[in-house]
């Protein structure tokens, strides 16, 4: 072994790359290597070419009022590039047409009754449902199982029906967050998956009146964009991670997975295609399957549980389409899917032409199209040119696109993206006191643990570098 401390970062997606930057530039005394299973780095970003322009297949925008992702843009020269939606608005299949999101949304719960009666998307019982959260005066989450003022964790679809009815849920919330893990919102942890939700809802009986407070106490200026996009491609981000570290030597080796990971004295003993490399400290940025697998004798209940860790598989289905067979105007960033209305394969699309201006084309419009959620894979078992013909139909539904696409690509993402059950964060916390514990030296970071958006992946990067560090 080296004479310097020797961290290995196992897994070179966002998380990975960001531990291995951060520890390189506040530690030069560690010897750092980064051992990645594929031959490329980046993981779930990648951007290829499409129709002439850099379109991303899978992350096309990270969250900007959160400071990491930003933050480390900004480290990186990219803050000055950085690019917000041209659109703000989004709209939803549901009731057989799309509808304009209204305004004063929070994660898909209303704050303003008057905009969701006018956008038309909930019946008129269904707004007397959502009013009488406003009356509220006492706690109803208890007849759910929750102690809304204590730590318990609920699902997400138990609080939102419990508090403003069926139908808010099925087809607002239920779309917005099912869009982002592919997911059922009736089993997603409302702690993990909104915790913005979660504070609200042990605030006040009403969890409107919560947001409203929330949104008005809110330091940001509302007119900051929520989100923020790379015009260049989201994979410039791990790019140039991957081109500052090897700049200042750390390795990176490609192709490299890691099968086991065995006790050496104090320290580790790692097995890889390039032999055996010892390491005083490992830094697992993998999702939980192969975690759990490396896991799986030196700290076996957490290794059992990630093993169990639901994922989801999706594809992204990226098409060019003249703008003369558009049925409808392209004037927001695309449409989810009620849970109420859901068409044959299509679960949600974006309208990436319009939404990124980088994108725009006189002639041609690029929709990035995605199908496929947890437990359906119908999607998925088609070949591409099917998968491409079934969204076809869904599109002529709903936009009215006769046409066939002038251009079209497939992505598969297969078991992608985790699905945060009930409890997760306290599972996650008793994951992590029992790895180092049982297995000291180790560290658990990425989107399988909290959070899968990019800066909470690039915020846990921070952290187990800070562990080290
Ligand atoms: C289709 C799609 C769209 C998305 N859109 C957005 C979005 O718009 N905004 C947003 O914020 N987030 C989005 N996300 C989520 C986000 O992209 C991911 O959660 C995040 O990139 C995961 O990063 P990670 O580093 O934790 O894991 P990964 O990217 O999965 O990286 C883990 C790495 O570990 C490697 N590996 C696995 N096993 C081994 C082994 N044994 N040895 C060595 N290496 C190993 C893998 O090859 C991989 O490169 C999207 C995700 C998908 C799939």
């Amino acid at each position: 072994m080296s004479e310097r401390r020797r961290v290995v970062v196992v897994g070179a997606g966002i998380t990975g790359l960001t531990a291995a930057f951060t520890l390189a530039t506040q530690r030069p005394d560690l010897d750092i290597v980064v051992l990645e299973a594929s031959e490329r780095v980046g993981g779930k970003i990648l951007t290829t070419s499409f129709a002439g322009r850099p379109v991303d297949c899978g992350a096309d925008a990270f969250l900007a009022r959160v400071p990491e992702a930003i933050d480390l843009c900004r480290e990186l020269g990219l803050d000055t590039i950085l690019t917000s939606p041209a659109q703000k608005s989004a709209f939803v299949w549901v009731n057989g047409g799309l509808h304009r999101l209204p305004a004063g949304l929070v994660l898909g719960v209303p704050t303003d009754l008057d905009a969701l009666a006018a956008s038309g998307i909930v019946s008129a019982d269904g707004i007397v449902r959502a009013a009488q959260d406003l009356t509220r005066t006492e706690w109803i989450d208890s007849a759910n199982g929750a102690d809304p003022n204590g730590d318990d964790d609920q699902s997400v679809g138990q609080l939102i029906r419990a508090r403003l009815g069926d139908e808010v849920h099925e087809k607002l919330v239920s779309p917005l967050l099912s869009g982002v893990n592919a997911g059922d919102a009736d089993h997603l942890s409302l702690a993990a998956g909104a915790a913005q939700i979660a504070v609200a809802a042990r605030r006040s009986p009403s969890l409107i009146t919560a947001l409203r407070d929330q949104l008005a106490s809110a330091k940001t200026d509302p007119e900051l964009p929520v989100f923020r996009g790379i015009p260049v491609g989201t994979q410039t981000l791990t790019d140039l991670l991957l081109a500052r570290i090897t700049q200042i030597d750390i390795p990176v080796h490609l192709s490299c997975p890691v099968s086991a990971i065995t006790r050496d004295g104090s320290g580790w003993t790692l097995a890889t295609p390039l032999g055996a490399i010892a390491a005083e400290e490992i830094i697992l940025a993998t999702p939980a399957r192969p975690t759990a697998r490396l896991l799986e004798s030196l700290a076996p209940q957490p290794a059992a549980d990630l093993a169990n860790l639901d994922y989801a598989s999706a594809a992204m289905v990226t098409l060019a389409v003249s703008k003369n067979s558009l049925g409808v105007p392209l004037d927001a960033s695309g449409f989810l899917v009620a849970q109420t209305d859901p068409l044959p394969t299509l679960t949600a699309c974006s309208w990436a032409s319009a939404k990124w201006s980088h994108l725009d084309d006189p002639e041609v419009a690029i929709l990035r199209v995605s199908a496929g959620k947890f437990g359906d894979t119908h999607a998925l078992d088609l070949d591409d040119s099917s998968l491409v013909d079934a969204l076809s139909l869904d599109l002529a539904t709903t936009m009215g696109i006769e046409t066939p696409p002038i251009e079209w690509r497939v992505t598969r993402w297969i078991h992608a993206l985790p699905q945060y059950r009930t409890g997760h964060p306290a599972r996650v916390a008793a994951w992590r006191e029992d790895v180092s514990a049982e297995a000291p030296g180790i560290h658990l970071a990425g989107a399988a643990y909290d959070g899968l958006g990019l800066p909470a992946c690039i915020r846990q990067g921070r952290q187990a570098a800070a562990a080290i560090v």
